[in-house]
């Protein structure tokens, strides 16, 4: 008996399985039944040439219109030269060495032809393609199967194995599953209009229509999200039933202390998510909440005044970046004033103690705060990942406050919380807003509180493209307008995409995972396909700026390859203002709070994502001075890159920012690599794209979940639940 989880050598033989596992990773007849088709082209309508691009691995159906061979003097054999079109455009295929297939690829005859478009001697081509002829004569009836269907579908293929013969491959496993045991209740199905589980693979790989085809697809991306949101709706229960906690005491007294001392009173958004928090402190299971808001909203103040307000126990704080997680303890420091100094010689009874954890604290002095932490004299223990580190222990852990969350996994949350013999509570900020749907799905295990209002008396910031090439009068304006803005007693940061001119890039040294590299530097282009020139780099840009363009200013440069003291000591210096211009990687990116820098120059601003850059100008306008930003760029204008700069001067709205940035990107980089890639679970889910889909499926999750918590008679369900949680251990591990 085959079924999904056979191997996939059982139906397509030991030759081909290999080869399935080694080009595409497929093993099993499940795997291959879910490789599902990127598109399907119609048996008859010819390829559009237009939509092939340079480099591409495609699959296209075209028609032979001419086919010669070629001598190469002195040498046997000869080159292929055969032309096909797609009605109006030709596109030259060669072989060489393979005269004798000019017998088959005869002028007239029609075909599947794959390989990867290239451009030779002015002519678009297919060099040594594979192919598939449509049968014609006597073939027609023995081979026929291969066109049998009006739809043919087009896989991801490689070289190896083209698409026909994974198409081949499919029919295969189809023929030979028979029917399968559906995950989704038949009356579910019928509820919400879904093909069943079998006709639904077979539908969407041997369509009998592109209507079918779509209702298959629908049902296979509904299934993902439904599996997703139940992981999720089950864990959040989980968390939060199996976790009793005695309420935590809040220090009211401290609280209202520390909101005197502040020269600036809290938003309505700040004071209506506070309460939010509040109560979830005060419970008796441990919150496990995420706050979102755009840059400048004032997260930050609501993530101290929960530290501060844990009587009972102690606080830490998790930051992405070294310049971070120092940046909140002096934040932290100051606001606080004299009620950080418990313990201190002359310090008070009253208040809080503060210490700093990160990878370049002494080693004299980590273990000074390891103890100290876990006798409990701590109060708010501020860090980068080394607060993962295993030898840190807590007295007693009351509250875990995770900085820009996108950064840390799940996973990461789960070691904190196990820090401590209860668990804490978690309060994870983002460090873009998100929207609704990106909030269900990657945080769907979370409380969601929104800041969306911004403080009072924020003037909003300004944003200008400005192109170096064809605007050279505008760029001299710029720096002109730099100089105006320190002589008015302002700062400015200038903000270049790379450290050298051999450097990659500046994001390595930031303790990023690999994925939000890639997705950086992705979303940042890869220069050597997308930009002509190369990107401007902190090393050539800053000795012009000193010793020319902004000759007599007082600038300095930072980057991820100083080592953290000179990194603390340049911020520091800045702060104090014996800093006016300071030219910067992406290191400033996320929390750097100078509220008397003014303005921002973003050099080669199309290398950097949408979101990317909101951040990144978030670091100007942040008191009372408007700010200004420009974004400068050799991007041709109406390019997709200069229109996205354009997108992000027209509007200073986060939430919709990265909506299109989301757009933009592929699915693992919202979800982080568990939920994506060759063998993950999600192939179909796209987060901004299914909304509609994604809400229903939450939906349905809530219902199956609150009538049957343990999903006793949805056995399916838990089955592909599992799946997902196996990925996610797994890719754990990955990192680890
Ligand atoms: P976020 O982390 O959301 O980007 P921050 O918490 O860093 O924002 O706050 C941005 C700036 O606004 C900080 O300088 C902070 O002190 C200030 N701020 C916070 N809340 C208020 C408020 N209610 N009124 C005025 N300024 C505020
Ligand atoms: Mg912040």
């Amino acid at each position: 008996m085959v079924d999904l989880s056979s191997k996939a050598s059982l139906v397509v033989g030991d030759r081909t399985a290999k080869v399935l596992f080694e080009e595409l990773g497929l093993a099993t007849v499940e795997d291959i039944l879910r490789h599902y088709p990127r598109r399907y082209v119609v048996r008859g309508q010819l390829t559009d040439f237009h939509s092939l691009n340079d480099g591409d691995e495609v699959t296209i159906l075209a028609r032979i219109a001419s086919c010669k061979v070629k001598k190469i003097p002195g040498r046997k054999g000869g080159i292929l030269e055969v032309v096909v079109s797609d009605g109006s455009e030709k596109l030259l295929l060669t072989f060489f060495n393979q005269a004798w297939r000019a017998k088959d690829l005869r002028e007239g005859r029609e075909g599947l032809f794959a390989g990867k478009v290239s451009q030779y001697k002015n002519q678009r081509q297919l060099a040594h393609p594979d192919y598939l002829l449509v049968p014609e004569g006597e073939d027609a009836q023995t081979a026929a199967d291969d066109f049998a269907g009006k739809y043919l579908p087009v896989y991801k293929a490689t070289r190896k194995l083209p698409s026909w013969k994974i198409a081949q491959c499919v029919s295969l496993a189809l023929a030979n599953v028979g029917d399968l045991e559906d995950p989704l209740p038949v009356q579910l199905q019928s509820q919400l209009d879904l093909p069943s589980l079998s006709k639904a693979l077979r539908e969407v790989h041997q369509p009998t229509d592109l209507l079918a085809a779509e209702k298959a697809i629908y049902r296979l991306t509904f299934d993902e999200a439904l599996a997703m949101q139940l992981f999720l709706l089950l864990r959040k229960r989980e968390i939060r039933k199996n976790q009793s906690k005695v309420p935590t005491r809040l220090n009211e007294e401290l609280l209202a202390q520390f909101d005197e001392s502040l020269n600036f009173k809290l938003t309505a958004a700040q004071l209506r998510v506070w309460n939010e928090i509040r109560l979830d402190l005060a419970g008796d299971s441990p919150m496990y909440r995420l706050l979102q808001g755009d840059v400048g909203s004032g997260k930050t103040i609501i993530a101290l005044r929960a530290m501060l307000s844990v009587e009972n126990g102690q606080s830490a704080l998790l930051a992405p970046t070294e310049v971070l997680a120092q940046q909140h303890f002096k934040t932290f420091t100051q606001l606080l004033g004299k009620l950080a100094n418990r313990g201190a010689l002359d310090g008070p009874m009253e208040g809080v103690r503060i210490a700093l954890l990160t990878g370049s604290t002494s080693s004299a002095d980590r273990r000074e705060i390891l103890g100290l932490a876990k006798s409990g004299e701590i109060d708010i223990l501020i860090g980068t990942h080394s607060l993962l580190n295993e030898e840190l222990k807590f007295k007693n852990l009351e509250l875990v406050v995770i900085d820009e969350q996108h950064r840390f996994g799940v996973e990461q949350r789960d070691v904190l919380r196990s820090k401590s013999e209860y668990p804490p509570h978690i309060l994870v900020m983002t460090a873009t807003p998100i929207p609704r749907t990106v909030a269900m799905t990657v945080f769907g295990d979370l409380d969601v509180s929104t800041l969306d209002e911004l403080p009072l008396g924020r003037t909003p910031i300004q944003t200008h493209v400005v192109n170096s090439l064809t605007e050279p009068k505008l760029m001299e304006r710029t720096w002109q307008r730099v100089r105006e803005e320190i002589s008015s007693g302002h700062q400015v940061y200038v903000v270049v995409p790379r450290i050298s001119p051999t450097d990659d890039s500046d994001f390595s040294n930031f303790g990023l995972s690999g994925d939000e590299l890639k997705r950086i530097k992705r979303l940042s282009g890869d220069p050597e396909l997308q930009f002509s020139q190369p990107a401007s780099s902190v090393s050539e840009i800053f000795p012009k700026l000193r010793d020319e363009i902004l000759n007599g200013l007082r600038i300095a440069a930072l980057h991820g390859r100083l080592s953290s003291d000179e990194k603390e000591s340049t911020m520091r210096a800045f702060q104090a203002h014996e800093i006016d211009v300071l030219v910067s990687t992406t290191v400033i990116e996320v929390g750097v709070d100078v509220s008397n820098a003014s303005m921002m120059v973003i050099l080669d601003a199309e290398r950097f994502g949408v979101s990317q850059l909101h951040q990144l100008r978030g670091r100007v306008g942040r008191g009372q001075v408007p700010g200004l930003c420009i974004l400068v760029t050799s991007a041709t204008p109406e390019s997709d890159a200069a229109l996205r700069l354009k997108a992000v001067a027209s509007t200073t709205d986060g939430f919709e920012l990265s909506r299109l940035d989301l757009e933009q990107r592929r699915e693992g980089d919202v979800l982080g690599s568990a939920q994506s890639g060759a063998t993950s679970h999600l192939r179909l889910l796209r987060v901004i794209r299914d909304e509609s889909l994604i809400i229903k499926a939450r939906q349905v999750a809530t219902e199956l979940i609150d009538s049957d918590e343990a999903l006793v008679n949805y056995s399916g369900l838990l089955i592909e639940v599992d799946k997902l949680r196996q990925e996610e251990r797994a890719s754990y591990l990955e990192k680890k």
